[in-house]
């Protein structure tokens, strides 16, 4: 397999996926049309099939144009989402899974920032859109902090630590200084930071992470810590320090950083 990323509007991917053998393409949530078709000229592959992670418009935003230069794409997301994904004609459950050329795509229910959120696995490789960034996570339009625990540590996170996870937006960075904020002992986030600060002034994405390094910088993901909770802790003195409720005040911290 072959993935390319695709820089899209103001700081979304799109990302090409190539089945080698086949040669047969798909286009994980072309935001706009033109980046993509550019790609996909320049790689020569023959695109079969669009996957949204979710249906908010700047991750669904190119699907009408690329539908209208190939019409025959299957157009894949949640369910839940029929009436929200333009042009949708494949409705996925959980953990099931699908053909793109020889490659199989298996498909994660990832309920939290939408409730027909999915992120689709293939190899190694995890496409998250909005619901796992680097060192982040979406803000949670439509779901629960609960919902949101269950998709980032157990659904995504029960995937092997060495797995790639390409991410939705471009927002490492900021997702990094609020992590150090808020664990100042983190070496880790420390260490990334100045690889992420580095990598953005010399224009480079910093996608994919990995799942090894999300557990060790994502401060959705490491609810157990002890210098999150004792933030959690001064910022709402009533709170049992479940790991769901620690996720839910970070999440809040984080809408007003
Ligand atoms: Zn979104
Ligand atoms: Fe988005």
């Amino acid at each position: 397999m072959n993935v390319t990323s695709i820089p899209c509007l103001r700081d979304n991917y799109a990302y090409l996926v190539v089945c080698k053998e086949t040669n047969q393409a798909g286009i994980v949530d072309p935001s706009e049309a033109g980046p993509v078709l550019r790609a996909v000229q320049r790689s020569g592959a023959d695109l079969v099939a669009i996957l949204n992670t979710h249906h908010h418009w700047d991750h669904i935003g190119g699907n009408k144009e690329l539908l209208q230069r190939y019409p025959s794409l299957k157009v894949y997301g949640h369910g839940s989402d029929k009436g929200r994904i333009d042009g949708q004609t494949q409705f996925l459950e959980a953990d099931e899974s699908f053909a793109l050329g020889k490659l199989e795509v298996r498909v994660l229910h990832n309920p939290g920032h939408t409730t027909g959120a999915v992120s689709y696995v293939i190899e190694d490789c995890v496409f998250t859109g909005d619901t796992m960034f680097a060192a982040g996570c979406g803000r949670l339009f439509e779901g629960t902090p609960q919902m949101m625990y269950d998709s980032l540590c157990k659904v995504i996170g029960g995937l092997p630590r060495q797995t790639k996870v390409y991410f939705g937006h471009e927002y490492t960075e900021n997702n990094l200084r609020f992590a150090a904020k808020l664990e100042p002992d983190n070496t880790a986030v420390a260490t990334k930071l100045g690889a992420a600060r580095k990598q953005r002034s010399e224009g480079e994405f910093t996608t994919p992470s990995t799942l090894a390094d999300e557990w060790s910088t994502n401060p959705f993901m490491r609810v157990d810590s002890a210098t999150i909770q004792a933030a959690v802790k001064l910022a709402d003195p009533s709170n049992d320090l479940s790991p769901v409720n620690v996720l839910g005040v970070v999440r809040g911290m984080k809408d007003r950083f």
